[in-house]
């Protein structure tokens, strides 16, 4: 079915940032962009500076951080007050010897000291690494490991949960910083810390290409992969903010993403402050209600939220919605996983709005492709490349991935065209590296192209259309998964011989994931046994764990002994197995 486009009337359009998309992005110009920027005083760049201390001087008294607690209680934190908890916590790592490039680690909810102490460990000159606080030991052990973190800032329920038991196993780790008032074995409390440390502090002179952020992420193979991102991407959060978000000062914006996603932490910290406007962060879980209630107690004007989440509002329907007062919102985004078009129209019936798809991932650190304010929105389709980026989508090879001849990539002209989706490189947030690992970080480049993974088409307008991915990684509820980890996790059981992991379609949460699984003899399959599996591979992986276990015989493999997932997953689909079964698997 196509689905009509949703014009926006002139009014709409002119109150935006981005008035004339054509205009705007042949006269754009990264350097001119710089100059909303301000720089250290003393020389060089720092995204805490950016985000939070220079707007002190004139707006010290307004609100940065509105954040919501549990029991619906709203406090509220002043651009100088979180300033000067920045300060403190900075001071901290200073006084504990943790030095500039040193990897602070986060393992923290929606509560405020993540804001802190993301934002004090860039001033220190550290470069910070978030965990998603909903992972199991093993996922957070082998990011400690591989990010070789120093510092880890927690809360003391999940230390005990989650880090007690590996700590042994990541010898770098030198301090557990835990919110609260008392130290625990191995941890040091913060609030007693922080307020023993001066209110003020000299900003570490970082240079625009100093590491900032370390941002795991998944391939199909292998451990994960950390994407580093430089203090210059600060200009492209800013940027994109202002253009596919369309901020505006005055507004408070929401992004409900979980901070130990890329998109919590450019658009749930860095960008909205950057703006100078007002950031509401809930430290509650999802629930319809609730969301609702956050959207119209705090009057929120733009809304970035997420697919799974707006199919889990649609399926209480549109008069729960309606029962609020939604007057206050202006623009609504969703990120991360395929939006249909049906949640886009939706929007526009609940919300009044239709909610604007936007496309990027971890690696390009900030939003590449947007259904913009001012322009029409075309349901299913994530949009337009933002001023700045140039995008083409690449012919592909056997393998399902770009075809790279003698390091050059062909760009398909024809509209309606499926290719890799890939990115002219130099925008300021684009990943310098994977940690520790040059070799991958060369395999995603083609000249001057960055290859995505995704496969995607562009229609005669320019506008873009998610196909699917490249390789195997799984999106479970905008949740990056790799199958490999899983797998790994999996084969630590003592009945395990082989596993397989794929994402099953699910209608809600995009993909779930399922593991297909041989047995060594001894061990009879059973419900028994699978249960036993699933409980296994929680406590292992927490919410990137499977939901659903299938014994097998065997597996099918690919020539060279990989498991073949695409042929697991055409079967559990019904589709025809086609030239999969001869295929290498993409990585
Ligand atoms: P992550 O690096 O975890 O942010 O995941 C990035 C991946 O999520 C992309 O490479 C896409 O596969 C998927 N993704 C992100 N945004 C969208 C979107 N708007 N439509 C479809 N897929 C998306």
């Amino acid at each position: 079915m196509a689905w009509t486009p949703i014009p926006k009337p002139r009014a709409v359009r002119e109150a935006t940032n981005l008035v004339d998309y054509a205009r705007t992005r042949a006269g754009f110009s990264w350097t001119a962009e710089r100059a909303a920027l301000s720089g250290l005083p003393g020389g060089g760049l720092n995204i805490a500076y950016e985000a939070v201390d220079r707007h002190v001087s004139e707006h010290g008294d307004r609100v940065a951080l509105r954040w919501v607690d549990r029991h619906d209680v709203a406090h509220d934190y002043t651009y100088a007050e979180l300033a000067e908890r920045a300060n403190r916590f900075a001071g901290l790592l200073r006084r504990l010897g943790v030095a500039p490039g040193e990897r602070v680690f986060t393992l923290l909810g929606r509560v405020p000291e993540l804001y802190v102490a993301v934002l004090g460990a860039l001033k220190a000159g550290c470069v910070v690494s978030p965990l998603f606080s909903a992972f199991g030991p093993e996922p957070v052990r082998q990011r400690l490991r591989i990010g070789e973190a120093s510092v880890l800032v927690t809360a003391p329920q999940l230390y005990r949960r989650k880090v007690a038991a590996i700590r042994d196993s990541v010898p770098a780790l030198r301090h557990v910083l835990v919110t609260g008032d008392e130290d625990g074995p191995g941890t040091l409390a913060l609030a007693p810390a922080l307020a023993a440390e001066a209110p003020s502090f000299d900003i570490e002179p970082t240079a625009p290409e100093d590491p900032a952020l370390l941002h795991f992420t998944s391939g199909t193979t292998g451990t994960p992969k950390g994407a580093v991102h430089v203090h210059e991407a600060v200009l492209a959060h800013y940027v994109t903010a202002k253009y596919a978000l369309d901020l505006h000062p005055g507004d408070v914006f929401w992004c409900t993403a979980d901070p130990g996603w890329v998109t919590g932490m450019s658009y749930g910290v860095i960008a909205p402050l950057t703006h100078g406007l007002t950031l509401v962060s809930d430290e509650g879980d999802f629930d319809a209600r609730r969301w609702y209630s956050v959207l119209a107690a705090q009057r929120v004007s733009v809304w970035y939220t997420a697919p799974t989440a707006l199919r889990m509002l649609m399926r209480q329907g549109a008069d729960l919605a309606r029962q609020y007062d939604l007057s206050a919102l202006r623009f609504v985004a969703s990120v991360g996983e395929p939006l249909n078009p049906e949640a886009v129209v939706w929007g526009q019936d609940a919300l009044g709005l239709p909610v604007h798809d936007n496309w990027w991932q971890t690696e390009t650190g900030a939003i590449m492709i947007s259904n913009f304010a001012g322009e029409e929105v075309r349901p299913g389709s994530m949009g337009l490349p933002l001023p700045g980026i140039d995008a083409c989508v690449v012919l592909r090879g056997e393998d399902g991935r770009a075809l790279v001849r003698h390091g050059e990539v062909t760009p398909l002209t024809d509209p309606g065209a499926e290719g890799e989706l890939a990115l002219r490189r130099g925008w300021p947030s684009m990943f310098r590296g994977y940690w520790r690992d040059p070799a991958r970080y060369a395999k995603s480049f083609a000249g001057e192209w960055y290859l995505t993974g995704d496969i995607a088409r562009r229609d005669a307008d320019g506008y873009y259309w998610f196909v699917g991915r490249a390789d195997d990684v799984i999106k479970s509820a905008g949740h990056l998964v790799g199958p490999f980890e899983v797998e790994s996790a999996l084969m630590a059981h003592p009945a395990v011989a082989e596993a397989g992991v794929i994402g099953k379609p699910d209608p809600v949460a995009g993909e779930l994931v399922k593991a297909f699984v041989t047995l060594h003899e001894g061990y009879p399959p059973g419900e028994a046994l699978e249960l036993e599996l699933l409980a296994f591979g929680r406590k292992a992986l927490g919410a990137v764990a499977p939901k659903e276990i299938e014994f097998r015989q065997s597996l099918p493999h690919t020539r060279s002994g990989k498991v073949l997932r695409r042929l697991l997953k055409a079967r559990e689909l019904g589709l025809p197995e086609g030239d999969v079964s001869t295929l290498e698997g993409a990585s």
